[in-house]
């Protein structure tokens, strides 16, 4: 899909834009996106230099204490919302699917982290490529 998406958080005070389309989606079961989302974390992304902040009086960052990737998480200090995913190094960021508008024009493509996945759910038999850690780690990342 081409074109713009736009998303946001609960409250309006993060809103963003992305030019051209959407990486797609991939469900991280690690433990600090579990935290951070309360479930695993289903990510879409977007390059970095077609990604536009349109509102960011919200936008608080916070670290990822045991990041492999030593990244940073991007939320709304109004409202709580989860939003971003950025490492340095990375030309791209990771965006919480469930906040962009309307229809994302992409599916889901993978499982991250399958190893430290909660004990409460089971993988959906989608049969979707699983990773016991990142797929960039084993250099099979989709997004690269
Ligand atoms: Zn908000
Ligand atoms: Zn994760």
């Amino acid at each position: 899909m081409t074109g713009v998406s736009t998303g946001g958080c609960l409250c309006g005070a993060v809103r963003y834009e992305v030019r051209g389309p959407l990486r797609d989606v991939l469900v991280c079961h690690c433990e600090e996106c579990r935290r951070w989302h309360g479930a695993p974390a289903e990510s879409t992304a977007a390059p970095r230099d077609r990604l536009t902040l349109t509102e960011q009086r919200g936008l608080r960052w916070v670290g990822s204490p045991r990041s492999d990737a030593r990244a940073r998480r991007g939320f709304c200090g109004e409202c709580g919302s989860s939003l971003f995913w950025d490492a340095p190094g990375r030309d791209y960021v990771a965006i919480a699917a469930g906040t962009v508008d309307g229809a994302t024009g992409v599916r889901t493509a993978a499982h991250w982290y399958v190893s430290q996945k909660g004990d409460w759910y089971q993988l959906p038999d989608d049969g979707l490529p699983r990773h016991e850690a990142s797929a960039a780690a084993s250099g099979t990342d989709p997004s690269a």
